[in-house]
């Protein structure tokens, strides 16, 4: 049997056999600590898929294909592709796409690997650092609400997710985050495990979708809200809603039914402060 992929003797040889080198534009940072992937994956499910975004040279994908009953993964340099189609041959479950995260469809993934009989799907990732909140923001975005996404970001990255309302870091993420999910660090991966070693620490996050209905119907359509609503951070509430409704007096009239005061701001307001301003908001303009 052959080493892990996630072993710094099995990435150094995939390496050399290929001439392939990280790359840093691309975020690639090889994870080559066998049991922190394998703590990773221990998160998917036998009868579920995974949504994989960066493969890079399979460290994280052989594990999942391990415990997954489908693997998606979405590579977006093309020079890996050929490297992890042969690979990861011998795991039958694991679909290579070569895409950039951010133009992929996926809706279209999801609806997939759901009608090929996957029971639910996780998003289990060790994401490119550089684009940690716009693909957090399509994640939460997507018309299916994946149940769970575990992703690996830099340490210091990973509280802004569960931050507290009025904290520098709260803002429309984190709103969106906690409008869905019950957001927590899971553990902590020192910079030593991956090659070649960044700068700086990472972390685990977990998002676990909370119990029950959604309290609204249109998710998306409140999520824009939200946005409209830290559009310009230091202006007020007001300010912002005014942009984002074109009508002062509606603005107006919207924080004084919401017993908000003139000045507040958007980061002073919790979730379901916001879900209260956008019930009063659809009923304002329905009447
Ligand atoms: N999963 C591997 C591991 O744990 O060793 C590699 C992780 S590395 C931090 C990030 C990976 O994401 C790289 O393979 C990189 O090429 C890929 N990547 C970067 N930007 C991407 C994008 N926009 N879409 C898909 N993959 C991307």
């Amino acid at each position: 049997m052959s080493k892990p992929i996630a072993s710094p003797s099995r990435t150094k040889e995939i390496l050399n056999t290929y001439g392939l080198h990280a790359k840093k534009g691309f975020g690639q940072n090889f994870l080559v600590d066998a049991s922190a992937a394998a703590k990773i994956a221990s998160l998917a499910e036998a009868d579920g898929a995974v949504i994989e975004i960066g493969p890079g040279i399979g460290s994280l994908t052989e594990q999942l294909a391990m415990r997954a009953k489908q693997v998606m993964a979405f590579e977006i340099d093309d020079s890996l592709i050929p490297m992890l189609q042969d690979v990861l041959a011998p795991y039958e479950n694991v679909r290579i796409v070569h895409q950039d995260i951010l133009e992929a469809d996926i809706d279209a993934a999801a609806e997939e690997l759901l009608a090929a009989g996957c029971s639910s799907i996780a998003v289990i990732a060790n994401l490119p650092y550089y684009i940690t909140t716009p693909v957090l923001f399509r994640l939460f975005e997507a018309s299916y609400a994946f149940p769970l996404i575990s992703v690996m970001v830099q340490k210091e990255v990973a509280d802004r997710f569960a931050a507290p309302v009025n904290s520098p870091d709260y803002g429309a993420l984190s709103v969106e985050a906690q409008y869905l999910y019950n957001v927590r660090r899971v553990f902590n991966v020192p910079r030593n495990c991956f090659m070649p070693a960044p700068n700086v620490d990472s972390a685990v996050v977990s998002f676990e979708k909370k119990q029950g209905d959604e309290p609204l119907a249109d998710r998306n359509d409140f999520f824009a809200f939200v946005k409209g609503c830290f559009k310009q951070r230091r202006k007020t509430l007001y300010n912002n809603l005014r942009e984002y409704t074109g009508d002062p007096a509606l603005a107006a009239e919207l924080l004084k039914e919401a017993g908000l005061a003139e000045g507040v701001r958007a980061q002073q307001l919790d979730t379901e402060a916001f879900v209260q301003l956008y019930r009063i908001l659809k009923k304002e303009v329905s009447e």
